[in-house]
């Protein structure tokens, strides 16, 4: 197993690819904390990841809020007594035209996508630190690359975590603390689903990939895995895009 062994915190963990994540470490043998917003969602996909004998405890958790970040690290403190690996994965998506953004939308978009980001970062790294190392992996997308109409929020904020990512893979590498960030294209989640699976538009989706289908969740999953897992040892720093050949175009 990839991940015997290690304690992995992964926020938004009730849904998509948080979930499919949530699944995927247990799988490999990590002791999964999984956060979401929607307490209800996480503790179901936890109370289903130890009818599968996995290792799992669910946690309402909102990443805006360094109260609430204390209550989950104070959890795994508690559980497990350290940490190994952080997958900062929550975020939301806002689609409307960059003319009608409001400040408000802004903000509320930066809270939940950068602001958790930096916030989960600034905890998980005193802790990993102490117990020799660990793995940090941010969710972005490939709007961080590629720029994506109608989301200037959205693609500014996913911006922000590909910086933040490689300034603090910098930061912390003597530490033995490797921070990577995973690109989604489009994939197929609830957040997602009602614009990709629309019959108007899942064709516009899939003539930008260069591979016949969309992308699901536990694709994203896996690519998380492995940058979690000690098989990335080497690896810091780097934006890993998993989109089908999107962003090869
Ligand atoms: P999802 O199914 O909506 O899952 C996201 C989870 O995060 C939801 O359970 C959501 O709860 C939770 N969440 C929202 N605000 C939160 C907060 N303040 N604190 C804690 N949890 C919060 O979305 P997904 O598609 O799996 O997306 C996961 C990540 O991938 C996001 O960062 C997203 O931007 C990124 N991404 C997605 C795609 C795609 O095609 N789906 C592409 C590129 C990047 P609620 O449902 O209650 O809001």
């Amino acid at each position: 197993m990839r991940l015997q062994g290690k304690v992995a915190v992964i926020t938004g963990a009730g849904s998509g690819m948080g979930e499919s994540t949530a699944r995927l470490f247990a799988k490999e043998g990590a002791t999964v904390v999984a956060t979401d917003i929607n307490e209800q969602g996480v503790k179901n996909v936890v109370e289903s990841i130890r009818a599968q004998g996995g290792e799992a405890i669910a946690v309402k958790h909102d990443v805006t809020s360094r109260a609430s970040w204390e209550d989950v690290f104070a959890e795994v403190g508690a559980t497990c007594g350290k940490l190994d690996i952080l997958v900062n994965n929550a975020g939301i998506a806002l689609a409307k035209p960059f003319l009608e953004q409001t400040e408000e939308d802004w903000a509320r978009t930066y809270r939940i996508n950068i602001d958790g980001v930096m916030l989960g970062t600034q905890y998980a790294i005193p802790l990993m630190t102490e117990n020799g190392g660990g793995s940090i992996v941010n969710i972005s997308s490939i709007s961080a690359l590629t720029g994506m109409a109608g989301a200037g929020a959205y693609t500014a904020s996913k911006g922000a975590v590909r910086s933040l990512t490689k300034a603090a893979a910098v930061d912390y590498g003597k530490q033995n603390i490797r921070v990577n960030s995973v690109h989604p294209g489009y994939i197929v989640t609830p957040m997602s689903a009602p614009h990709m699976e629309h019959p108007d538009y899942k064709q516009h989706f899939l003539n930008q990939i260069a591979l016949p289908n969309l992308g699901q969740a536990d694709e994203v999953a896996a690519a998380v895995l492995f940058l979690a897992s000690d098989e990335a040892n080497h690896i810091s720093g780097i934006e890993l895009p998993v989109d089908g050949g999107v962003t090869a175009k």
